[in-house]
Order: C-alpha cells, then sequence, then structure tokens
C-alpha cells in the first residue's frame, strides 16, 4: 500500500471556485491537511473516517512550523494515506507549495499538484478589477510584500523595475508593509495618483474593498483598520471596478443567513442563497432517520393494487418509498392506476424525479389543502396510502379517515441534532446573522430546543422569515417575533422575503 500526497488550490474562498479535480482529491483523502484560507466548508465533501489537520497561517504566526507541516504530510503518505494538501489560492503562488513538493521527492514520496485560483486573479476580478485590459495594462505581477526587515530589504524587489512598468502590480501578503510599498514605487517614480483597491476577503460573503491612491492608501488603510488576508491592487484597471463590481452587487451579497433545516433537505437554500451572493450558515437542527427494515411498507408496497390514492408529504417520503419499490424489483409502473397526490414543490419535484406527474398538488402548499381538495372526490371505497414521518402532524389522517381509508406507515423519523449547540451560541454571540430562515414548524420548535429558552434573547435584532403561517404560529407561541412570513410556502419565497427586504 503506497500513499500519495495531493497539494490542491483550494482556490480565492467562493466555495465553487474549486478545481474538479480539486473536488476529486477532497473526496478521495484519507488525510486533509489544510490552512486558514482555504474554504473550511469544502471538509464537508471528505470522506467519513477523513482526518483533518489544521496548520493555519496568520502571515507571520505560523500555528504550525513549515518543517513539521512538511513532515506531517510526508509521514502520513508514507503510512499509505491519500494526503490532500489544501492551500488558499494556487499552490504555487506563494504557498511554499514548491518547498513542499521537493520535501515530498526527496523523501521518496509520491505527489502530484492541482492548481487553483490565486487570489491574485480571482479576488481582483470579484472585487470588479480586470487583471489585465487592452487600454488600461498589458500585464501583471504578483509580488509578495512579506518584505525581509533588514539591510538587504532593498535588494529583494526591484522597486525601480516595479514602478516604471505599466502593468498591474498585486502584492499578497502586504497590508503590514503598506506604508514601504507605497513610499518605495513613489520613489521610484509611481504616480502618486495611481488608483490603488485594497481588497479584504476577497470572494467571500465577507468581501470589502477600500479603492484610494498610492499616496493616500497607508493613511486610509490606518484608519479602517485593515487587516489581512487582503491584496493590495495597483494600476488604473482599479477604476473599472466602478462599472465591473458584479459581486457586491448581487442581491443577497453581505448577508449573512441562518438556515434551520435538516442537511438533507437544506441544500436547495443554502444553494439559492449563495447564488444570490449571500452566505447560508446551514444549522442542522434536525435529522432524518430512515426507519429500517420496514416490513410495513414493504407489504403496503407489495399490494399497493388495493389502493387508489397515494399521498406524499416531503422529499424524504418520496425517496424512501421509492427507493424501496425499486428495492422489491417493482418501478413507477405498479403506479399506474393510483393517483399521486404532493404537498409541496420540493416533493413534487422529487415525484417528478422518479418519472412520476403528481396527479393532485395543491395550490397552497399545505395539509390543509390537501384536503380540500380530496374532499369531493373521495368516497368511501377509496383508500388512501400515507407512507411519512412519525411524528407528521395528524390533520391528514384524521380528517380523510372520516371519508375511506387511510393506512399511515411510518418510514422515517425526524429527530433532534444537538450536536452544534455550541457552534450556534458561539455565532449568535459573535452577533453577525442578519436573518434566520424556519421552513417547517418543527424546525422552530427543534431549533429552540437545541438553542435552550434561556437563550432567546440572544436572537433580537435578527430578523426571522417563516416559510407560512403555521410555522409563524409555531414561532409565536415559542416567543419569536416572525419578521416576514413568506408569501408563498416555498424555498423561493422564503428567497423571495429576504431579497425584498431592503
Ligand atoms: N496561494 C495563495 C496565496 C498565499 S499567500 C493564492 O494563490 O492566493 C497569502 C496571501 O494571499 C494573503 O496574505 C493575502 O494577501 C492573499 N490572499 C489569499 N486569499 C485571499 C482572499 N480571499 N482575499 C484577500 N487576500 C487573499
Amino acid at each position: 500500500m503506497t500513499g500519495k500526497v495531493y497539494l490542491v488550490g483550494a482556490g480565492p474562498g467562493d466555495y465553487k471556485l474549486l478545481t474538479l479535480k480539486g473536488l476529486e482529491c477532497i473526496k478521495k483523502a484519507d488525510v486533509i491537511v489544510y490552512d486558514r484560507l482555504a474554504n473550511i466548508n469544502y471538509l464537508k465533501e471528505a470522506k467519513p473516517n477523513c482526518e483533518f489537520i489544521y496548520v493555519g497561517k496568520a502571515s507571520s504566526n505560523h500555528a504550525l512550523p513549515q518543517d513539521e507541516i512538511n513532515k506531517v504530510i510526508a509521514d502520513k503518505a508514507k503510512e499509505g494515506k491519500i494526503v490532500t494538501r489544501l492551500k488558499g489560492g494556487d499552490p504555487y503562488v506563494f504557498g511554499r507549495g514548491g518547498e513542499e513538493g521537493e520535501v515530498l521527492v526527496s523523501e521518496g514520496v509520491d505527489f502530484e499538484v492541482v492548481p487553483g485560483i490565486t487570489s491574485a486573479i480571482g479576488g481582483l476580478c470579484y472585487a470588479g478589477i480586470p487583471i489585465t485590459h487592452r487600454d488600461h495594462a498589458s500585464s501583471f505581477h504578483v509580488i509578495t510584500g512579506h518584505l525581509r526587515d533588514d539591510e538587504k530589504e532593498n535588494e529583494e524587489l526591484n522597486w525601480n523595475a516595479l514602478a516604471n512598468n505599466r502593468g498591474t502590480l498585486v502584492f499578497l501578503m502586504g497590508v503590514s508593509n503598506l506604508k514601504k510599498i507605497s513610499e518605495n514605487l513613489i520613489r521610484e517614480g509611481k504616480s502618486k495618483d495611481t488608483p490603488v483597491a485594497l481588497i479584504s476577503w476577497a470572494t467571500r460573503p465577507n468581501q470589502s474593498v477600500i479603492t484610494s491612491t498610492l499616496e493616500n492608501v497607508y493613511e486610509i488603510a490606518l484608519k479602517e483598520n485593515v487587516k489581512p488576508p487582503t491584496l493590495i491592487a495597483i494600476g488604473s484597471v482599479v477604476e473599472l471596478r466602478e462599472k465591473l463590481n458584479f459581486f457586491e452587487k448581487k442581491p443577497l451579497f453581505g448577508k449573512n443567513i441562518l438556515v434551520t433545516r435538516s442537511r438533507t433537505q437544506s441544500s436547495s437554500l443554502v444553494e439559492k442563497i449563495m447564488d444570490l451572493g449571500g452566505n447560508p450558515i446551514e444549522i442542522p437542527t434536525i435529522k432524518i432517520e430512515k426507519i429500517e427494515n420496514n416490513i410495513e411498507l414493504e407489504d403496503q408496497i407489495k399490494n399497493i393494487k388495493e389502493y387508489t390514492y397515494l399521498v406524499l408529504t416531503s422529499k424524504n417520503g418520496v425517496d424512501i418509498f421509492f427507493d424501496k419499490l425499486n428495492e422489491i424489483g417493482l418501478d413507477s409502473r405498479s403506479l399506474a392506476n393510483i393517483k399521486v397526490c404532493a404537498v409541496g414543490s420540493q416533493t413534487v419535484k422529487s415525484i417528478e424525479e422518479r418519472g412520476i406527474k403528481a396527479d393532485i398538488v395543491p395550490n397552497i402548499f399545505v395539509s390543509e389543502h390537501l384536503y380540500e381538495e380530496l374532499k369531493p372526490i373521495l368516497n368511501s371505497n377509496d383508500k388512501i396510502l400515507m407512507p411519512r414521518a412519525k411524528n407528521a402532524r395528524d390533520y391528514l389522517t384524521k380528517n380523510l379517515s372520516t371519508i375511506c381509508t387511510v393506512k399511515e406507515v411510518h418510514t422515517y423519523e425526524t429527530v433532534i441534532d444537538s450536536s452544534k449547540k455550541e457552534a450556534i451560541i458561539e455565532l449568535l454571540n459573535e452577533g453577525n446573522v442578519d436573518y434566520i430562515t424556519f421552513a417547517s414548524s418543527s424546525t422552530v420548535t427543534n431549533f429552540i430546543e437545541i438553542v435552550g429558552k434561556e437563550n432567546i434573547d440572544k436572537l433580537q435584532g435578527i430578523k426571522m422569515i417563516s416559510i407560512g403561517a403555521i410555522t409563524s404560529k409555531t414561532a409565536k407561541e415559542l416567543g419569536l417575533n416572525i419578521y416576514k412570513e413568506a408569501d408563498e410556502a416555498t424555498i423561493d419565497g422564503i428567497i423571495k422575503s429576504i431579497q425584498e427586504d431592503k
């Protein structure tokens, strides 16, 4: 068994700015060694037993010295493991990737490098600054701002050449030397009016950009308390930011939105928030536990011909039902003579994915409306199958069984996931959350149970968005103030409520 090391560029921070190859390396890793600039959400893509080693670096104080990082990587690979070394941006742009590679070669460890989008290019791009432009800059220069602090300082960089070429200059790791950088460039002849942008946490939801001139940038950086990680972009391309700043103009840019749903269900909301430039913070409040060895479900599916209606009320319900159907060797054709009813657009979509168009979908996505639609068309000979959650509301079963036979089969259970309590409290204490979304009554109940009634006051000032009336009611009963209720009880409805809030 031989191990291998992948030096992977994790890109500048935006979750989706990672290569397919990089993602593949994360998925197959036994060990992931990562630092501060790699987006930690990538770790969610790792295998269940993957080991994570943080070797965070803040520009001058190294959490783990480079020698030790090299040693950890090589040793783990020698144990026969696949090691993915995740580095912010591109591994070979000031990431000391070259040194890590050299050590691996000398230790006889197999390795490969996966390039990434360097912050020098991707970061400028997200700040609305094209690094080259026919009318502005025909070259660019990426320079370390981490300068030597001795008499050799001025030999390290050729300031005269940097000051007198017309390309865009991008300094990395330069915030603490901003004064020296601007002074050296001006001294060697660069115009003091040259536009400069300081781009912090580029491509992230907390990206912030300050523009100035070479002459004033140091003062402004002091005043605004600019901290690493920051890119210093120098050149007239900075002026294009006015026009080309697409990222910060996204409708949810800068909004931190806590999404309370079970992990399996929240992805579409999270995805949409990300697309609109917001920062989704996913808090799992419930987890779905499928009821295993479900003989009852199996028996009812085998008897499916006896039923006239199949009612599905959640994506999980749909998935478990159809998986079972397939598992016992049947497919959607066995539902040919049965009317399929669905509550919720996600449910409808999941049913469609199984090749079936739902026959009855209430316009308003709640059980009460399904009942109203079914009431006039059902008669006492009908038989309804309802595979659903053990702890689902009993409204439908209770009312429908006054008309005909209803068979409810429990297929899964939602249980509270308290594993993130401390992380949630910490987040609330930091005070950076703008919105909390509740997409069902149970997420409200569970969220409050996890956070604890004693911490409810920490939610003050956060705008709470509810998917619909029932969820709002539950929230109010628990002492929460719902800020807005979605017009349409869907994920898009929630998004719309946030987008419309100015
Ligand atoms: N290999 C990395 C650079 C590592 S050096 C790359 O290719 O991007 C670390 C420096 O990169 C930081 O001090 C900062 O100047 C810059 N940097 C990296 N990511 C950044 C980001 N998201 N926003 C601003 N600067 C960033």
